[in-house]
């Protein structure tokens, strides 16, 4: 953003880009967003994406791109080996975050793959400030244990704390004093993503960073969307409002031991890497990038992907293009949460987070009412958002279902792709859908795979509440 005093004193934020390129969407009637809905088995995932009008899943690869990342495209040397492309890459890794051994990967996950490979043993305990989904299931995979202990502000959905991704730095001390010798690393997600997009401050991770040499356990920084936190830092931290986003980036990472990122969420390509100055665990990671990847020097993805992950790491901390999406979501949260809607306050980085349960209060849990909501909401506007709450978990061992602390969905604002007008729709939508909460009931699985169901899973409409939904949007606001 573009940060200019008004004539009234106050602060006017303005875009630092303008857009070249545009792609034509379209709004499906209602009766075709029914219909599409009960195709995909009421499951977002499931959606082609031609039946949906805003497409708010994710910003996981839909980021738009530069003019200077489709150039860049361009020129890339393909090579098998040693691509002059990667060692660009390699340059800007070290220039934008000080990392010297980097190891590309094809997405976020792989990285996850190759560090539960390397550092995750039968028993071992991996204490964060929250999960991911994929990241939960790596180590779980690997017979690690997650434990989770965010703040304890983080849960509270009402609670205005600026920094709800923050560690409880006193709840680390106590785990890494009792299960010394099992702690394979300590995990930092920033923004936190099942939080709600929630930052961590800059004092946390500085906490987090001595007790880990204190009891010598490696810090793990997971930075796809370090985009947004560090931008929050510079907004809300004492002493860095100043300070340019390239410099809170460089120290924010440099607390940690090894730094990995989806390339899909802050650069705005289709890959990932991990990076590192500790030349013993670069080592050790990079046996496997053959086995699993690639060559290293392209780690599975594709060079030209590559060459723009460069450009999108710089990007990245570019003060003008920062922070748009951002003031959308604050926008789009400040209006729901003044007309009583449940959702995740402070405002914070991917999209608008709203609590399933509080919003549908009558679906019982094992109903899955964030599943509900993304359902309806679907059909109320033609949005497609995202399910984080029960569906996103796997059940235990035995069976039972895990309910998270949350039960989200979450409306994604990828970056640079949505306008003003797009908020305003959002907001008027989720605004009618609440006025007419109570026709919206649960969902029950017809097909409920054994990891990772949320994404393949199919499920139905008890009570067909689809339909009744429907009618009563027909007759209220007509056909589309
Ligand atoms: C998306 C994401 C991942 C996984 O990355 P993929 O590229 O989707 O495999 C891991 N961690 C966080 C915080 C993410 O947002």
């Amino acid at each position: 953003m573009i940060i200019v005093r008004s004539r009234d004193g106050s602060e006017l934020r303005v875009d630092g880009y303008r857009v070249r390129f545009f792609e034509r969407i379209d709004l499906p009637p209602i009766d075709r967003r029914l219909k599409a809905i009960r195709e995909a088995g009421w499951n977002t995932f499931q959606l082609k994406a031609d039946d949906v009008f805003l497409d708010m899943l994710t910003d996981s690869g839909v980021n738009a791109m530069s003019i200077n990342q489709l150039a860049a495209m361009m020129s890339a040397q393909d090579a098998y080996a040693g691509s002059r492309t990667f060692y660009e890459f390699a340059e800007t890794v070290e220039e934008i975050l000080s990392f010297k051994y980097v190891i590309p990967v094809h997405q976020g996950r792989a990285a996850e793959h190759l560090l539960a490979k390397v550092f995750v043993r039968e028993g071992s305990i991996v204490p964060m400030n929250y999960h991911f989904t994929t990241t939960k299931t790596h180590i779980d995979l690997a017979g690690g244990i997650v434990v989770e202990i965010p703040v304890k502000e983080a849960l509270d959905i009402k609670s205005r704390y600026p920094f709800k991704g923050d560690i409880d730095v006193s709840k680390l001390e106590e785990i890494l004093k009792k299960e010394r010798g099992k702690v394979a690393f300590v995990r930092i997600e920033a923004v936190a993503n099942l939080l709600g997009g929630q930052p961590v401050s800059m004092k946390n991770i500085r906490e987090v960073r001595e007790l880990c040499d204190r009891y010598g356990v490696p810090l793990v920084l997971d930075g796809s969307m370090v985009d947004w936190n560090v931008y929050f830092i510079k907004e809300r931290e004492p002493g860095y409002r100043s300070k340019k986003l390239v410099d809170i980036l460089r120290e924010f990472v440099s607390y940690s031991d090894i730094f990995y990122m989806s390339a899909r969420k802050a650069p705005s390509v289709r890959g990932g890497f991990i990076a590192t100055n500790n030349r013993e665990f670069y080592e050790k990671i990079v046996i496997h990038v053959p086995v699993y990847e690639g060559f290293p020097t392209y780690g599975g993805m594709s060079i030209k992907e590559i060459a723009a992950m460069a450009i999108g790491l710089r990007e990245m901390v570019d003060e003008n293009l920062i922070g748009s999406e951002l003031e959308l979501i604050k926008y789009v949260v400040e209006e729901l949460d003044k007309r009583g809607i449940p959702v995740v306050l402070p405002p914070g980085g991917l999209g608008v987070h709203i609590e399933a349960s509080q919003f549908l209060p009558h679906v019982p849990r094992n109903a899955y009412p964030a599943g509900s909501l993304a359902a309806a909401l679907y059909l109320a506007s033609g949005v497609r958002s995202m399910e984080r709450g029960a569906m996103s978990m796997d059940r235990d061992r035995d069976g039972r279902e895990i309910y998270p602390d949350l039960e989200l969905i979450r409306i994604a604002f990828p970056r640079r792709t949505y306008l003003k007008s797009h908020a305003d729709y959002l907001i008027d939508r989720v605004l009618w859908l609440y006025e007419h909460r109570d026709i919206v009931e649960g969902l029950r699985w017809i097909y409920e795979p054994p990891v990772l169901r949320f994404f393949l899973g199919r499920l139905e409409d008890i009570g067909n509440w689809g339909e009744k939904l429907v009618e009563v949007y027909k007759k209220e606001l007509g056909d589309l």
